[in-house]
């Protein structure tokens, strides 16, 4: 496809990339990672900041840099601290590729960033996005990112029709923000975009009337501010139904690790049953049986709890149930107290339920 529509709005590149670093120079945002552009700093940074906001990412950032100041020491650590201080975060593979990451780079390529974009993909986790963040910001090669912003303020700007869920579309993106981008300021430009489509150029509400580039705006000129980005089809949720099986004993529960693969890949939860319709009595109480509960009519029953992931709603249930005399099946670990439970990485649905204390207010229960 060609790029007729950047012809039809503005002409090409000077302008557009001087007014928006223009604008970045005065407003962009004091975030702690842009007082140097060490790649380890911005490859931390933009890990924690896939699929979630600055304000969400930001104390993890600063947990992560005070826990492991240097790519040595992430690599020195295990997969478990790495997961427990990414605890709360969601889309736990980024954790566990980060930490692989970390030890290519100390293994395969002595301890140095990889400096060019390309070579920047062979690391575990890093994407077209992400290395073409870190290798302009930190190594000044004019590559262009696309992401969520990005699709939002060049889809507004020139009304572009071009679905950005398809595989055209964002071809079609990525040539955009490739012609448009400062050839000699990458870094700055590349952050410019994102931090206009973050702070201007928003979801909801965008400031239009103190954008700088609102008289080239083709979305705003023709009163269709609200129709792009455009997307294809709208993304579907399916719901998944879970059980948890909370086992007290002597004050403790019991928790398993979760698979490697899947939904909360090696967290610990509580033993529990999944399926995509509702979960019936008969197969409650079989699966009980399974973890060594014969009997479920003394559980106290939460719920139903909503948890959202990126593709799929979950509705949970929590079944706590005192059995003094549980024997426990080999994968089963003994949690004797919120203690002892600040050590394992948890999936942020199972932290919901236990805020409920059920470890010093037995009866307090989430109903
Ligand atoms: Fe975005 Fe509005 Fe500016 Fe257009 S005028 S680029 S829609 S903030």
């Amino acid at each position: 496809m060609e790029l007729k529509h950047l012809t039809s709005v503005f002409t090409l590149s000077t302008p557009f990339s001087a007014l928006l670093i223009n604008w970045y120079s005065k407003r962009k945002r004091p975030l702690p990672w842009r007082k140097s552009n060490a790649p380890y700093r911005i490859w931390l940074s933009e890990i924690i900041l896939q699929q979630t906001r600055v304000e969400q990412g930001l104390p993890y950032y600063m947990r992560f840099i005070h826990a492991f100041p240097t790519v040595e020491n992430l690599a020195n650590a295990s997969e478990e601290e790495v997961l427990k201080l990414w605890q709360g975060l969601g889309y736990y593979s980024r954790a566990r590729n980060l930490h692989k990451a970390a030890q290519q780079i100390v293994h395969d390529f002595n301890g140095d960033f990889p400096t060019s974009c390309q070579e920047l993909l062979k690391l575990k986790g890093v994407g077209p996005y992400t290395a073409a963040a870190i290798a302009s910001i930190c190594f000044n090669e004019p590559v262009a990112v696309v992401d969520g912003n990005v699709f939002r303020l060049l889809g507004r700007l020139f009304a572009i029709d071009s679905p950005i869920d398809t595989a055209k579309g964002k071809a079609l993106y990525q040539q955009t923000a490739n012609k448009l981008i400062d050839k000699t300021q990458p870094g700055d430009f590349n952050q410019a975009m994102m931090d206009f489509g973050a702070t201007v150029c928003t979801p909801r509400n965008p400031r239009c009337m103190e954008c700088p580039l609102q008289p080239h705006c083709a979305a705003w000129a023709t009163n269709s501010v609200k129709v792009y980005p455009v997307k294809s089809k709208s993304s579907i949720t399916k719901p998944l139904f879970l059980h948890f099986f909370v086992i007290r004993k002597n004050g403790g529960v019991f928790l398993r690790q979760r698979p490697e693969k899947g939904i909360w890949a090696n967290l610990f939860d509580f033993p529990s049953i999944s399926s995509f319709d509702k979960i019936s009595e008969d197969q409650l109480s079989s699966a009980a049986t399974t973890f060594g509960i014969e009997d479920l009519s003394g559980a106290k029953t939460s719920g139903p709890i909503k948890h959202q992931l990126t593709h799929r709603k979950i509705m949970a249930e929590f079944s706590l149930i005192d059995l003094p005399e549980f024997e426990p099946t080999p994968e089963m670990t003994f949690i004797s107290g919120p203690a002892a439970l600040r050590a394992y990485p948890l999936p942020k649905l199972v932290e919901r339920y236990l805020s409920n204390e059920i470890f010093t207010h037995p009866k307090k229960i989430v109903t």
